[in-house]
């Protein structure tokens, strides 16, 4: 089961909205099952907390955010929409990027179908070559906006930077603002004044605080996590209090299954990969990688049994795995298992998993598989 401490939403979010400023809008960004916390769970917690504005890839997402809402929201779609689905979202008030000319069609055709205007951001293509509109793009959006006056509302103009958790991209992102302001320039030129600008995510809001503008796109800090080590060494190198402000929400946990007696000289699971050189007794937990417990882990990973640290033995296998807890000569089917989080006086943290997998924070949660059950504590 996965826990998610609503105590720490509400630390981060009011971290969050003091060092950001009143004026800037803070906009959750949930995609990918809210960074595998869950969205259902987690936008009622925001909005609780006072976010109402969410940030989501693609049109699923933002239906899974529109039902999860407890009240009114702006639900914008940063990447995919299907081409048949542009409608809908229209219809449904989604506000969604533009970044390319069959995207603002597609939009300007649902418009004239509904009789809707839609809610657009026009995406800039700043130096990422991700998605986004060039200048030439650019300057055809702006012609084909302004000769349908009543099919559009440009909610936004903004940008995605491409990497501001390391300082190694500095000069490229102040390339990227450079070229943002001047596309900014040309569109209010030719009349169009965006409602809101925004280009920085998590790391460029602290790192970059000029990139903050109207709105920001924070996901990882949300949840708890700095964009990178970089970003929080940054943060605290010239405070005098070093402790990390933001609290992680999730929690995973489990149950032993079953408990065995392994005999001096024996494999334990598929084929040869872990050797029993002593007698040892061994759990096995419910846990496998179909769940997000990365087979990487395979031998290295480490989970809490009564408080004492036991070793991943052998192979990740689908849906379980076996440790050593041979130190742990109580422990019995039932007991619990912390995978991610506290117990007696040790904590598992996401980074030892990615340390040892070798994967970035974003990946180990994400692959946290959503029908895990997930269960709001305080
Ligand atoms: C994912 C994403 C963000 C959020 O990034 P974090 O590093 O998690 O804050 C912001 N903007 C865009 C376009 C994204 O895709």
């Amino acid at each position: 089961m996965i826990t998610l401490k609503e105590s720490s939403v509400i630390n981060n979010i009011n971290f969050l909205k003091k060092r950001l400023g009143k004026r800037v809008i803070l906009s959750a960004v949930v995609k990918a099952n809210a960074y595998g916390h869950g969205i259902e769970q987690m936008v009622p917690m925001l909005q609780r907390s006072g976010v109402n504005h969410f940030s989501v890839f693609s049109y699923c997402e933002a239906l899974r955010v529109e039902a999860s809402l407890m009240e009114p929201a702006t639900i914008m779609i940063m990447g995919y929409i299907d081409p048949n689905e542009v409608v809908d979202a229209v219809e449904r008030g989604f506000e969604f990027f533009v970044f390319n000319i069959v995207r603002l069609n597609a939009a300007l055709d649902a418009a004239l179908h509904l009789s809707k205007p839609a809610r657009i951001h026009l995406e800039a293509e700043t130096g990422m070559n991700r998605s986004g509109l060039d200048l030439e793009e650019l300057k055809c959006a702006i012609e084909t906006i302004n000769g349908n006056a009543d099919s559009f509302v440009v909610a936004g103009f903004c940008t995605h930077l491409a990497g501001a958790e390391s300082v190694s991209n500095y000069l490229r992102i102040r390339k990227q603002m450079k070229k943002f302001n001047r596309y900014l320039t040309l569109l209010k030129e030719s009349g169009i004044v965006p409602e809101l600008r925004h280009v920085a995510n998590s790391a460029a809001s602290f790192v970059y605080p000029k990139t903050r503008l109207d709105l920001v796109r924070v996901g990882i800090m949300i949840y708890g996590f700095w964009s990178s080590t970089e970003v929080f060494i940054q943060y605290v190198g010239n405070r005098v209090n070093k402790r990390d402000p933001l609290k992680r929400i999730l929690g995973w946990q489990s149950r032993v299954m079953s408990v065995k007696e392994i005999k001096t000289g024996e494999y334990v699971g598929y084929g040869i990969s872990f050797f029993a050189q002593t007698e040892m007794r061994m759990a096995l937990i419910p846990v496998g990688y179909s769940d997000g417990y990365n087979r990487s882990l395979s031998n290295k990973g480490r989970v809490l049994v009564r408080g004492h640290l036991c070793s991943v033995i052998g192979l990740v296998n689908m849906n379980m795995l076996m440790v050593d807890i041979t130190e742990v000569p109580d422990a019995v089917p039932g007991d619990q298992v912390v995978i991610i989080g506290e117990q007696g006086e040790y904590e598992i943290l996401v980074s030892a998993f990615s340390d040892i997998s070798n994967k970035l924070n974003y990946e180990v949660l994400t692959q946290l598989n959503e029908s895990i059950q997930r269960k709001i504590i305080t």
